[in-house]
């Protein structure tokens, strides 16, 4: 089978993606990074009432320059009176602005003493006046369907009364990590044996998007409980995720349970690390078999799990968060895959022009077993299959924070 662009395969997943699961409300303690399941419409406007952008005095501005009575103390939280002719109110941040007041003067250009306040200078009519609806107003559309809620959306959404909103469910995903040479972390290996470090990193990946890890299961490269645990897994998720054993050896044996218990869609991309990945149904629930090196499995669950679950989640317009770097590094012969090095920005500020460049610096050691390289790293530079890279050129890399965040994904098509 010829290897796939991972343009080409990115695309055919997400044309495939399943209808969003169902809804849920929920508060909005509990709604961070959860998607929106319909438009947020404002039921008021923000701020619902016009009201002092400072602490100072609230007066028509045609009476100053001059001296005025205060007529009224308007702290926030308070009811303000008309203001009588010709006085001034003193007035504080947040407070009403009391009908017939039109300017508000800032405590710093005025005097107070003995009940009146003078203002030597002109006022310009309106100033530091928030006024209803500046903010939001009253019927807009303050947040898309679709929308993965942060944590200034929550804020967004309390500021027009909303004590819960409507998002997805959160897709059920279930993991299984294989292979005869797997301990859990905390037990005492044999010489011959390594800890499963999959498993634990795949759950984190899916925690950070918002998933359930419904299931979680090690087994032994046994074809027959391999393929069991896919069919009793699609019975409980929406997508299963499994690890190692792609590959072609012998002892591969996901890839030929999903040939043999359902169908294989999907297998071997043209990307350094990954390449075996596999996709796939059984029972018609989709599986990412991903290969088990360390870096492998986090590459790939990054860009090519991440949009599909992010997008079977509902979540819509999510955008790339590419950057261009220099390449601190040289690749003289063009590859056949993909490929996505694991590097450190660092940024060198010019003192003349005040811009800074963006140097990427590749980690130690690129092998794909070498997860310590993701964990230095602070972002993925990607060289172009058939590229060759010069030191110094500009290269895109897709920093690392954004390839574990739900807010982005690092794909074509995304909407
Ligand atoms: P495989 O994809 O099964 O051929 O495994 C490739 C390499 O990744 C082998 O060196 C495995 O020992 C290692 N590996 C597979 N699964 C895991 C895992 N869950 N945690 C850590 N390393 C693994
Ligand atoms: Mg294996």
């Amino acid at each position: 089978m010829a290897l796939t662009p991972l343009a080409d395969a990115l695309n055919h997943l997400l044309g495939s993606v399943p209808e969003p699961p169902t809804e849920e409300r929920v508060p909005l303690s509990s709604a961070l990074w959860r998607v929106l399941a319909s438009d947020v419409v404002a039921s008021v406007a923000v701020p619902p009432f016009d009201n002092s952008a400072m602490d100072g005095y609230a007066l028509r501005a045609h009476d100053v320059p001059g001296t005025l009575v205060i007529s009224q103390r308007i702290p926030a939280g308070s009811r303000a009176a008309p203001l009588a002719p010709g006085t001034a109110a003193r007035i504080f941040t947040g407070a009403p602005i009391p009908e017939g007041a039109d300017t508000v003067v800032m405590q710093e250009d005025a005097r107070e003493q003995q009940g009146t306040v003078s203002v030597l200078g002109c006022v310009t009519r309106g100033a530091h006046i928030r006024r209803r609806g500046a903010d939001i107003a009253h019927g807009a559309t303050i947040l898309p369907q679709g929308g993965v809620l942060t944590p200034q959306d929550i804020g967004l959404l309390a500021s027009v009364g909303h004590a819960d909103v409507s998002v997805y469910n959160r897709l059920r995903v279930a993991v299984l990590t294989t292979g005869d040479e797997l301990v859990a972390p905390g037990s005492q290996p044999e010489p011959w044996q390594i800890f499963n470090s999959n498993a634990s990193q795949l759950s984190a990946q899916l925690v950070a998007l918002g998933c359930e890890v419904v299931a979680s299961e090690v087994l032994p490269d046994c074809p027959t409980r391999i393929g069991n645990a896919l069919e009793r897994f699609a019975c409980v998720a929406d997508c299963i995720v499994t690890c190692g054993g792609v590959s072609v050896g012998e002892e591969d044996h996901v890839k030929t349970q999903i040939e043999a218990r359902g169908r294989l869609k999907l297998w071997k991309l043209a990307i350094k690390p990954g390449k075996p990945l596999a996709f796939g149904e059984v029972q018609n629930c989709p599986i990412f078999g991903l290969p088990g090196n360390p870096v492998s499995a986090w590459v790939t669950f990054a860009l090519v799990v991440k949009p599909w679950l992010l997008r079977a989640q509902g979540a819509r317009g999510l955008k790339s968060a590419k950057i261009v770097a220099q390449a601190q590094f040289e690749v003289a012969r063009p590859g056949s895959r993909q490929e996505y090095l694991r590097v450190n920005l660092q940024r060198d500020s010019c003192s003349i022009s005040g811009l800074s460049t963006v140097k990427a610096v590749p980690t130690r050691d690129q092998s794909s077993g070498v997860l310590s390289g993701v964990s230095e790293a602070d972002a993925l530079a990607v060289v172009p299959l058939g590229a060759t890279v010069a030191l110094g050129d500009p290269i895109e890399v897709l920093p690392i924070a954004d390839l574990l965040s739900p807010l982005s994904v690092e794909s074509p098509d995304c909407d």
